[in-house]
């Protein structure tokens, strides 16, 4: 490994993926272009903690994790939150990756959120945990404001005192900066998908084929 690659950060990007879509695809794929990720770890929510259930299982969002991103050396899939009984939080799943014989202390760890998620993180359990754990890369996403003023003003401050905007920094440090990146603006969304298939319209070029043929052939998505 060479000594740029030792110091390359992970990146950790979590979500329910109900279902995946190139939205995730590029967000994933472009953060570890800009950011100098050496990997994106993809971990999928068992039950998230602060929202419904999901419509489909956790099995079958795995199962469609591991067809999406197939094939490209720089994902690789974490089952363990999936696996898991009870709500899905972030802060344990950091824990659990900063162990000796996972991640260890000294890896530089990076969070990967949509700007969307990155403003509720106030209402996340232990939050300002996070910043102890992991770096916080911000991606922009259509229709959401990319500004602190529209944040709560406790995650809004730490905000501006962990902003970091040259991202090579987030190799300098294991965790504790926040920084922003601008990815393709796609405006796709799981829930515009899972309503395209709950009226039989076509989810085409929104999402990988792969998982398209996996929706079809359990024949997700489709009962009220
Ligand atoms: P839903 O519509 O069900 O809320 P979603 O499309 O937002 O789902 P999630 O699995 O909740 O997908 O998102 C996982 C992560 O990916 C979140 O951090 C979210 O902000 C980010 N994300 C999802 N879609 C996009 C997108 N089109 N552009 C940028 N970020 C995105």
């Amino acid at each position: 490994m060479s000594p740029e690659t030792a110091k390359a950060p992970l990146g950790i990007f979590g979500g329910t993926f109900d279902p995946v879509h190139f939205g995730h695809l590029r967000l994933a794929e472009e953060a570890a272009d800009v950011l100098g990720l050496r990997r994106v770890r993809w971990i999928p929510a068992g039950q998230p903690a602060l929202r419904d259930l999901p419509r489909v299982g956790p099995r079958q969002r795995l199962d469609m994790a591991r067809l999406a991103i197939a094939g490209n050396p720089r994902f690789e899939l974490d089952p363990a939150e999936a696996g898991a009984p009870g709500p899905s939080y972030t802060v344990p799943t950091l824990e659990r990756l900063r162990r000796p014989e996972v991640c260890g202390a000294e890896m530089p760890l990076v969070l990967l959120l949509g700007i969307d998620a990155f403003a509720g993180l106030a209402g996340w359990h232990r939050w300002e945990r996070l910043f102890d754990l992991a770096h916080v890369a911000v991606a922009h996403r259509p229709g959401y404001p990319v500004d602190p003023g529209h944040l709560r003003p406790d995650l809004a401050a730490a905000f501006r005192q962990r902003f970091c905007e040259d991202h090579g920094e987030l190799a300098g440090a294991p965790a504790g900066r926040v920084t922003v990146f601008a990815m393709t603006p796609l405006d796709i969304s799981a829930t515009r998908i899972r309503s395209l298939l709950q009226n039989g319209e076509s989810p085409r070029y929104l999402m990988p084929e792969s998982v398209i043929a996996h929706i079809h052939q359990h024949r997700l998505y489709t009962e009220n």
